[in-house]
């Protein structure tokens, strides 16, 4: 597969002359790293076929060892969303690092960070700065559990909290890939409180629920829309026992709109996770609350959480490089990008006569092969595991299109991504839906 994609070589071509190859590192890489990879959806296992290794990235665009070129929609899967190698994001790392990489103290940019999530969110008073979306959900629960004295948390079915022992049950993204319903290695002790939900059906509740942790707009089982009232019904049944609601932000979390999920649904939940943007490429998660629910933690609270890298100092600089850059009016560019992606790729799968729907919230994406967006877990699954998505997937690639790898990712634009981009790869999934058909 690999020789098929030079067609699509950089035109500055200087980085094709690295001698290494895909297929050779891949070989190097999978003796001495797991399956070849440091998270297991680069492995390629659903889609077939070798990874591309990454020699470099600009804008909308990945470069491999080769020198091939993609149109890149995976993104890191969504950090990057003023595109790759963003010269506000390298400047700043590069001034940061130039003052040393970690110092173990706080520091000026922390605060602002800080100053700066708590700015966009109404009800978020405080945050508490992690180096990933995993610890971030990991620590929200350790809050709840905390705060309430209660034990049990309701999660549902397809979403994804990271990759924590407690969260990793049913869990969408990689874990869908794989067919596990969880994780080897996860004790029976570590999930007993963990009660798995439907996702866009209000669980019922009682007084043993700590915390209801939900993906606001579902983004790990392809792109699902919350149904009317869902959020609104968890905001309502939360209240009504006292548990605390948990919206994990990881991808909403300033990629969907200035403020979020909570600004988007109206609905406020008392618990947020940030990872992903906030960092803008660089280690990163935060989670947040008000200053009431945030005081339950060390060194204030008796909830312990630390970090040696916590509040990293490049990792600091990136996300606020990136967060100062988007303004309200970015989400409304970036909504006509996707919206232009989602019109284009929807025109070319009916006129091939191919079955796919392409749902989008504001500019969040989504890719299904199957007439009706799923509304859940299940209705996902049917659509993810049809085998149609690995068909599509490597049409686009060896046509210098990178989408995800996987069936259960989202799709992720940036606002490097221009018409010249949009084009080509509404032109590529013209000719890959021809196949298809
Ligand atoms: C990516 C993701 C996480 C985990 O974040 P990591 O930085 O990969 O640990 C958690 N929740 C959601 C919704 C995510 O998409």
């Amino acid at each position: 597969m690999n020789g098929a994609r030079s067609d699509s070589s950089d035109s500055d071509g200087a980085h094709s002359n690295t001698g290494l190859s895909n297929t050779g590192l891949f070989n190097r890489a999978r003796a001495v790293i797991p399956g070849g990879v440091n998270s297991p959806v680069r492995a390629f296992g659903s889609v077939g076929g070798t990874p591309y290794f990454v020699a470099r990235a600009s804008g909308p665009y990945v470069y491999d060892v080769e020198g091939n070129r993609y149109i890149d929609y995976v993104q890191s899967y969504g950090p990057t969303i003023l595109g790759h190698a963003h010269p506000a994001v390298t400047e700043a790392v590069q001034t940061a690092a130039a003052s040393g990489t970690s110092y173990g103290a706080p520091t000026h940019d922390e605060v602002r960070l800080a100053e700066e999530i708590a700015h966009r969110i109404d009800g978020l008073e405080m945050v508490r700065l992690v180096s990933s979306g995993t610890e971030a959900t990991m620590t929200a629960i350790r809050i709840a559990r905390g705060a309430t004295g209660r034990d049990r948390i309701v999660k549902f079915a397809g979403n994804y909290h990271g990759h924590s022992d407690a969260l990793l049950v049913a869990g969408g993204s990689g874990v869908a890939q794989q067919g596990l319903v969880g994780s080897a290695g996860v004790t029976a002790g570590a999930v007993a409180d963990t009660v798995v939900a439907p996702y866009n059906v209000v669980p019922e509740l009682d007084e043993t629920v700590a915390a209801v942790v939900v993906e606001p707009v579902a983004a790990n089982m392809g792109l699902v829309e919350p149904a009317p009232g869902f959020l609104e019904g968890l905001r309502q049944a939360c209240d009504e026992v006292g548990a605390l609601l948990m919206f994990d932000e990881v991808i909403t979390g300033f990629r969907l709109c200035f403020g979020g999920a909570t600004q988007w649904f109206g609905v406020t939940p008392d618990i947020w996770c940030f990872g992903k943007v906030i960092g803008g490429g660089l280690p990163m998660g935060a989670v947040g609350a008000s200053a009431e629910i945030m005081s339950n933690l060390a060194p204030l609270g008796s909830v312990y959480q630390a970090g040696t890298l916590s509040g990293n100092p490049l990792a600091t600089a990136a996300g606020l490089a990136v967060l100062e850059k988007l303004t309200p009016d970015s989400y409304g560019r970036l909504t006509d990008i996707s919206a232009r992606l989602q019109a284009g790729l929807t025109a070319a799968f009916d006129d091939a006569g191919v079955e796919a729907c392409v749902p989008r919230v504001g500019p969040l994406l989504g890719l299904f092969f199957g007439s009706e967006p799923p509304t859940d877990f299940d209705s996902a699954k049917r659509i993810c595991d049809n085998g149609m998505y690995q068909k599509f997937f490597a049409g686009m690639l060896i046509r210098g299109v990178a989408f995800a790898p996987g069936a259960y990712e989202a799709v992720f634009t940036s606002l490097a991504h221009t018409d010249v981009e949009l084009d080509a790869t509404i032109k590529a999934c013209r000719e890959v839906a021809e196949e298809m058909a």
